[in-house]
């Protein structure tokens, strides 16, 4: 054990302990009260530099997760039913799980090549310093191209703005929230969030700050989001069309003459020639923000004395996806504030994932996929064409897969289309520490252990930060001997892997395989520069390593440390943008977005009580004139139908969504017939990804276009 790890609270302790929640981006610190070995209480550390004491309603849900009865400690094997009727699972010795799954991977990758087996990564690996350390070794080890995870139904189009205009995939400017005086947020609803691609903890208390300051937020979304409610102003736009307003503020930036960038950007000229065409007046026409307000915006953000731009889901998750992101990294680029206080910044963590290409700067196109011909980017594929590369025949169909926390039946669109995949599968194995609606087709479930029995450093988010700041968390409980580490869990499987392969580990792989997540990131630490192991013992709270600073151009990873402001992989998409918006559209034509309630994280915890009482939160949404003209009342159900399939829900009549815009909330749908978590499928809701498309995609990032799918809304008979 090294300086870092502290040892985990004795059986039976009472007392307080420090934790952190890992359940969103907002990384809060938090005081665990413990009695007799039982979490009773969980508050927010005020100590913590970062979180100040903010912790949300889904920070206690660590405790329901850590005392879960339904949570899995020793992996299971499905046992088919007898005589048709259910199957049924039976614990393994984890020696016996990890052979058996080795073998099975082992031999589908030596009849049929690396590309047969498939491996998607949920979210919950972001917040995970085990996968952080020895994810990659795992999945390199299963010597596939076949990658897949949920970046691609999120936030892709970032990473390849990032990659192509500022060198590396992770090079994300966040707004330098607590000193800026315009925050414009473009599909982002930080408010039940907490922030995402910038860690924000304590939203709302930030957001009273920037108005105590003489701040103003002023969101654009076609709802009217808990974010849009505590703003200033709120406009909304017609899905899909943000980025004919964003580039329109481009316009009145270049053609008032209040573009101002930094030294070291390249294509200017360009950029104007390209924005010339989109007037506020055309912007208006698409996407119903009026020609004026979108003037005011622009002139707005160039005249703040500090001013910055913020999209996230809304603007990420649609079909053009990467042109807004570009856009937005070119309003801060051009209204004077990047790499400035108060503007677009970019984070300095203790440890510099970026800096140290502890992660690849991302690449785009070097394999395709097999059915659909869709280019890699940053290593993985689409995960929208993961159904079709199991079910299309032929050389290379994948014919293994491996699922690591993530539930891409409810999360990935035409989830349906995939449940069904999955069990044409030879194989599936998910490491997971629940049955849900994608793992319940497994062969094997791994179980790792959960958030309180593991170190946290969270090597991702403090990237993100709003602040810099640095905290290790030790592993509040110990595990159980018979349960395993996520890294332990990926150590086992690539050392299996490689012998069953006749090409076992050399020997440093086999080291840093074995080796504590801690230790390694003692080692990160300590040669960083920026703080040491010793200093994060001596401060288990947080050590504040204070405001973000200007660093560019010296940090910039691309050539030359300049910055190109027309990346020609996102220029080529332009006619194709120009094609969308000229296509028209029926007066009463309907399109779904997704929605975040605070109290939810993404396709789980939904079997946690205190997470799911309250009032209803899966309806679907409605305008009041929309339910009108259909002669659907409030409270009826409804039947929303997409392309690929239909759903059948409650609605709700609610003025706070555009005309034309329907939501329904994203990772409902939970049906989980012979699995033990019988509780949850009683929570309600349909599942958004029964409507969504696989076939609409950003075209150049491949991220999922989620928002804004074309649906028709008739009452249910
Ligand atoms: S804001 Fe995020 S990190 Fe903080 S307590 Fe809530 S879920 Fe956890």
């Amino acid at each position: 054990m090294g300086v870092l790890q502290q040892p985990p609270v004795p059986a039976g302790f009472t007392g307080t302990r420090l934790g952190v929640c890992n359940l969103c981006e907002a990384i809060c610190g938090l005081r665990l009260t413990i009695e007799d070995g039982a979490v009773t209480g969980v508050r927010g550390n005020p100590d913590d530099p970062l979180s100040r004491g903010h912790v949300c309603p889904k920070g206690v849900a660590l405790a329901d997760v850590y005392a879960d009865p339904d949570r899995l400690r020793r992996p299971v094997r499905r046992v088919p039913g007898v005589d048709g009727g259910p199957d049924t699972w039976e614990e393994l010795a984890w020696d016996d799980a990890l052979d058996l799954v080795a073998d099975r991977l082992a031999a589908t990758i030596g009849e049929h090549g690396g590309n047969a087996v498939g491996v998607y990564l949920g979210n919950p690996n972001a917040h995970s310093l085990g996968f952080g350390t020895h994810g990659a070794g795992f999945v390199r080890s299963l010597r596939t191209q076949n990658r897949f995870s949920a970046s691609t139904v999120d936030q892709v189009p970032h990473q390849l703005v990032a990659w192509q205009m500022y060198g590396h995939q992770l090079m994300i400017a966040v707004p330098d929230l607590d000193r800026t005086t315009f925050f414009l947020v473009v599909g982002a609803n930080p408010m039940a969030s907490n922030g995402s691609l910038m860690t924000v903890p304590d939203f709302p208390a930030r957001v009273r700050e920037l108005k105590a300051r003489g701040g103003r937020m002023v969101v654009l979304d076609p709802r009217r989001t808990e974010t849009a409610k505590v703003a200033d102003e709120h406009h909304f736009v017609r899905p899909g069309t943000d980025a004919a307003v964003l580039l329109a503020m481009l316009h009145v930036l270049v053609d008032e003459g209040l573009a101002r960038p930094p030294a070291y950007v390249d294509g200017l000229d360009h950029l104007a020639e390209l924005v010339a065409p989109f007037t506020p007046e055309r912007a208006e026409t698409f996407s119903g923000v009026p020609a004026d307000v979108v003037r005011g915006l622009a002139r707005d953000l160039a005249g703040a004395d500090a001013g910055v731009v913020y999209g996230r889901m809304g603007v990420s998750t649609q079909g053009f996806g990467t042109v807004c992101q570009w856009a937005i990294a070119c309003l801060n680029l051009l209204s004077g504030h990047f790499d400035r206080p108060g503007g677009a910044m970019f984070p300095e963590p203790a440890v510099d994932t970026v800096g140290r290409r502890i992660l690849g700067p991302g690449r785009h196109g070097r394999w395709r996929s097999r059915v659909r011909d869709e280019p890699e980017f940053a290593g993985e594929l689409p995960a929208a064409v993961m159904a079709e590369e199991i079910t299309t025949p032929g050389e290379g169909r994948l014919r293994a897969m491996v699922t690591v926390a993530g539930n891409p039946v409810l999360s990935t669109p035409d989830g349906r289309r995939l449940a069904e995949a999955l069990d044409q599968l030879d194989t599936m194995v998910a490491i997971d520490f629940y049955l849900n609606e994608t793992t319940r087709h497994a062969d094997v479930v791994l179980p790792p252990t959960s958030a309180l029995e593991r170190d946290q450093y969270d090597l991702v988010f403090h990237g993100f930060a709003v602040r810099n700041t640095a905290r290790f968390t030790s592993a509040v409980f110990a595990r159980d001997d018979d349960q395993r580490h996520d890294w332990e869990i990926f150590g086992g499987l690539a050392t299996r892997i490689a012998d069953r392969l006749g090409t076992p580990l050399a020997d440093d792989a086999a080291a840093q395989l074995a080796a504590a997540p801690a230790d390694l990131v003692e080692l990160l630490l300590d040669s960083g520069g920026r703080t040491t192991a010793a200093e994060l013992v001596e401060h288990p709270e947080g050590v504040d390593l204070g405001p973000l600073r200007p660093t560019m151009p010296e940090r910039l990873q691309t050539d030359g440390r300049r910055i190109d402001l027309v990346p020609e992989i996102v220029v080529a998409d332009l006619p194709r943008l120009e094609a969308a918006l000229a296509e028209q559209h029926e007066p009463d034509e309907l399109v779904l977005i997704g929605r975040r309630h605070q109290r939810d994280c993404n396709s789980w915890l939904h079997n946690t009580t205190r997470l799911t009482k309250g009032r209803p939160r899966h309806h679907l949404l409605m305008h009041p004139d929309d339910l009108s003209v259909r002669g659907i009342a409030d409270g009826a159900r409804v039947v929303v139908t997409s392309r690929v399939g239909a759903v059948e829900v409650e609605v709700t009549a609610a003025d706070d969504m555009m005309r034309g815009v329907v939501s329904l909330p994203h990772s409902y749908g939970h049906q989980l017939p012979g699995t033990r978590l019988a509780h949850a499928s009683t929570v309600p809701g349909v599942s958004i990804n029964d409507l969504t498309d696989p076939d609409r995609l950003d075209a150049v990032s491949g991220n999922a276009a989620l928002n804004g799918v074309p649906v028709t809304v008739a009452a249910a008979r």
